[in-house]
């Protein structure tokens, strides 16, 4: 539902922040939907009140700014009661993104933990220890097909914690900046060549990852590593 991350990508929108949609039998998860993200579903023809789950990453804006409006859309504006919300807690409590008045219209908020398993009907997935990032952030494995390594600075350990058949990996920086907690594109290759998934897929892309065309990099990246590593696309699907 969009590949743009951090502040400048997703104020232009040159590309669109609306995070990732998953399907697995007859279930339906929304994961981190940024600004947009109802324009995006909606443009996709994926009916969100067919949703049995969002999952927010962290509260940044780029990853939660629609998760009102998501709510309100999986609860045919709060008169069906269903689905259910998972968030770290600080997305809840102090300065919160998720809007009191809607709280009771999932059918339950969870507040996610660190290295726990949850299930949503078909969908099992389990969280990452907690990144390193500005917020309470966690990267998610579904099963042994998909790890999802959302925003963080590169850490020890940070491969094998998501390392799944295939990896979608948050890299925002073309060039590692001091300061600013996020994977660059060097980390990406360091989690690829350690968990060598079947492929990986580079999105959440900053300015600088733009400019310097994420599917050339993408392909230089799976020359020197022998992995088959993909730039993803607003729109793209892949079946895990
Ligand atoms: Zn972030």
């Amino acid at each position: 539902m969009g590949t743009a991350g951090a502040r400048f990508m997703v104020a232009k929108q040159l590309a669109a922040s609306g995070g990732i949609y998953l399907e697995e039998g007859d279930t339906r998860l929304a994961l981190d939907p940024g600004p947009g993200a109802i324009v995006q579903y909606a443009k996709r023809k994926v009916d969100p009140s067919r949703l049995h789950g969002i999952v927010v990453s962290h509260r940044h804006l780029d990853h939660a700014g629609d998760v009102n409006v998501m709510v309100e859309a999986m609860t045919e504006g709060g008169f069906k009661r269903r689905g259910r919300l998972f968030c770290p807690g600080d997305a809840l409590d102090e300065d919160p993104v998720v809007l009191q008045y809607l709280r009771g219209f999932p059918e339950e908020i969870i507040r996610l933990q660190p290295e726990t398993p949850y299930q949503v009907g078909d969908i099992p997935f389990t969280t990452s220890p907690r990144h390193i990032h500005g917020s309470e952030t966690y990267g998610f494995k579904f099963g042994d097909r998909l790890g999802w390594v959302t925003d963080s600075e590169y850490y020890e350990g940070i491969a094998g914690q998501h390392a799944a058949e295939v990896m979608v990996i948050h890299v925002v920086l073309l060039e590692r900046r001091p300061g600013l907690p996020h994977l660059c594109l060097d980390d990406a290759e360091s989690i690829i060549s350690q968990a060598r998934p079947r492929l990986a897929v580079l999105t959440h892309f900053g300015m600088t990852m733009w400019r310097a065309r994420p599917w050339e990099l993408a392909a230089r990246l799976a020359e020197k590593t022998g992995i088959d590593v993909k730039a993803a696309r607003d729109g793209m699907t892949l079946e895990l």
